[in-house]
């Protein structure tokens, strides 16, 4: 849309929305909010807003004292913690870039990821040091690592590197810590430093942070959030009809902070000076119900992988953790079982939210209006929602023409909006996602007639796994390697506890009769062990499409009443 000058402006200040302002906003007017981190060693770190705008300000001082430039990207390995929110609020604050990196990836995109973004400095947790260690030597452009505890804790970290979260990393811990150029623990690198910072007033529309998406076809590709797009994002999902955040709140984001910038949740908190749990690395049921119960959260947000073992658990115990109010589901489909049950049995409401990496994400979030038929209005959360105002949708069919809101009619979903990805970052191409100023996500959805859209499906194959992608492609990719096999398809199949795990369809090289546990193993050097597939089946062709595709949607319905096997007996 070309803008059109009226010849008369406004005359309103002119002030960019930056993230600066928002922790300053939080400082101010919510300096004792709490904000409660689980640290490494399990006990519970706390602080509040003014502690956090301190603390940015030292570690802003000290970026810029190691040089880092506006607009550099700074690496975050790191779980949910008050160390990584202070880092979530001074890079982009100062002007540079918080590039979010998922430490569950695999070694090879770990780093490419860190190499296609530039990272210099990277700040990781310690539980991730043996991780760190191994990609170290591959990455000569990164010339400080910053390790998130205290000297005594890194002294200890690096005399163990034991504890890897990696799980395929368990193993063999490469150069060592030697390998990491100037290694520093992060209190030594705020040593000095004062406690203001003179924030500068930064374009509203530059970069302020970088998430990659899992690249499911080919590799992670770069979403770059301006200042702008998040501030708006907050303000957009803190709305009544959204997630509904207010300084009454204690929010609590299980949703990972190196995942699309843990849901905006964050940036929304300190909007609101609403107090904030972070829980580390802990993310079992139990640890979560215990530390809500503790702190009193009244709102988490997570897949719905997390809530349905959180659900068990309160089972267990007989009641909600004390103060819980809402869940905010999204990631993937929220099972109505897992709504019904949270409502019904423990007068939680679930907010249903749908969006992508490249929606910043939260486009949509399903909550009935009250002119909404009643039977409608208790099954809303069986949809993804309504859109946001500042995001469009449409859905349309293969040809690009917009389909009825039938409730019926079904297409590929596009999505326009503030903070709505234009581009993907370092790519030359135009990303052929992007369609006449709509971003067309490869989700197929329905629009019903009260504007709830409905993901019925999603045109590419990936697997999610405890909220997690797996790429199908790389998994049949690996299984070729092994000499047997003649062809291989990956589908993702309903698992009760990881909502899907892969299964592998191996189609055997004529007069050759390979064993499963041989093609895995041949697999495992490859990838992470939590891709591998939890099943191999013999066949004696698979389907295609008419332009000579495997048809994965056809291998789904056939494998539809699937069970996977019992461990031990597979
Ligand atoms: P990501 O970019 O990793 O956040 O994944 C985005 C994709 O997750 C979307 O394109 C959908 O396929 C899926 N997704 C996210 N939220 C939902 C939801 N509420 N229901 C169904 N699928 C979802």
């Amino acid at each position: 849309m070309t803008t059109v000058a009226t010849g008369l402006q406004g005359l309103m200040m002119d002030q960019p929305l930056l993230l600066s302002a928002l922790l300053e906003h939080a400082a101010r007017w919510h300096g004792n909010a709490p904000l409660v981190s689980r640290l490494p060693d399990a006990s519970l770190g706390r602080g509040d807003w003014s502690h956090c705008a301190r603390r940015a300000a030292r570690l802003a001082g000290a970026l810029q004292a190691v040089g880092v430039q506006p607009g550099e990207r700074v690496a975050t390995l790191a779980w949910n913690s008050t160390r990584h929110l202070e880092l979530y609020f001074a890079i982009p604050g100062m002007g540079a870039v918080l590039h979010t990196v998922n430490p569950r990836l695999f070694p090879e995109q770990l780093r490419h990821i860190l190499q296609h973004a530039g990272d210099r400095v990277v700040f990781l947790d310690p539980q991730l040091l043996g991780l760190a260690a191994r990609l170290a030597p591959s990455l000569a452009g990164v010339r400080r690592w910053v390790v998130l505890c205290d000297a005594a804790e890194l002294a200890l970290a690096a005399a163990g590197l034991a504890a890897v979260e990696h799980p395929a990393e368990a193993a063999g811990q490469g150069d060592g810590v030697a390998a990491l150029q100037g290694l520093q623990d992060y209190e030594s690198f705020l040593a000095g430093h004062p406690e203001t910072f003179a924030w500068p007033r930064l374009d509203e529309q530059a970069a302020a942070s970088l998430c990659y998406t899992s690249g499911t076809t080919g590799l992670p590709k770069g979403v770059l959030y301006s200042q702008r797009s998040i501030v708006l994002h907050a303000m957009a999902i803190s709305q009544p009809d959204a997630f509904c955040l207010s300084a009454r709140d204690t929010v609590l984001p299980v949703v990972p902070m190196f995942h699309v910038n843990a849901w905006g949740l964050p940036h929304a908190a300190a909007m609101h000076g609403a107090a904030l749990v972070l829980p580390g690395a802990r993310l079992d049921a139990d640890s979560l119900f215990a530390l809500m119960d503790g702190e009193g959260v009244t709102v988490a947000a997570g897949v719905p992988t997390v809530w349905l073992a959180v659900l068990e658990a309160m089972r267990r115990v007989g009641r909600a953790p004390r103060a819980l109010q809402r869940l905010v589901i999204g990631g993937a489909a929220c099972p109505p079982m897992l709504a019904d049950a949270l409502g019904a049995e423990f007068g939680i409401q679930v907010l249903h939210a749908w969006g992508m990496t490249e929606t910043s994400p939260v486009a949509t979030v399903a909550r009935a209006r009250h002119a909404t038929p009643a039977d409608v209005a208790a099954r809303v959360h069986e949809s993804q929602g309504r859109p946001l105002f500042g995001v469009d949708l449409e859905v349309v069919d293969g040809d690009g023409r917009a389909l009825a809101h039938d409730g019926a009619s079904q297409g590929e979903l596009l999505v326009r909006g503030a903070w709505v990805a234009s581009a993907y970052f370092g790519e030359t191409a135009q990303p052929g996602a992007l369609r006449e100023s709509w971003f067309a996500t490869g989700d197929v959805a329905q629009l019903d007639a009260e504007g709830l859209v409905r993901i019925t499906d999603r045109s590419k194959d990936v697997i999610k796994s405890g909220g997690e992608w797996i790429s199908s492609i790389e998994l049949e990719n690996a299984a070729l390697l092994h000499a047997d096999v003649q062809e291989a398809a990956a589908i993702g199949l309903a698992h009760p506890r990881w909502g899907e795990r892969p299964v592998l369809l191996v189609v055997a090289r004529p007069g050759s009769a390979p064993d499963r546990a041989d093609i895995l193993a041949c697999m495992a050097t490859r990838m992470a062990r939590w891709w591998l597939p939890d099943d191999v089946i013999f066949v004696s062709s698979l389907p295609h499409t008419a332009t000579g595709k495997l048809s994965k949607l056809t291998l789904r319905e056939q494998y539809r009443d699937y069970r996977f096997p019992e461990p031990g007996k597979s």
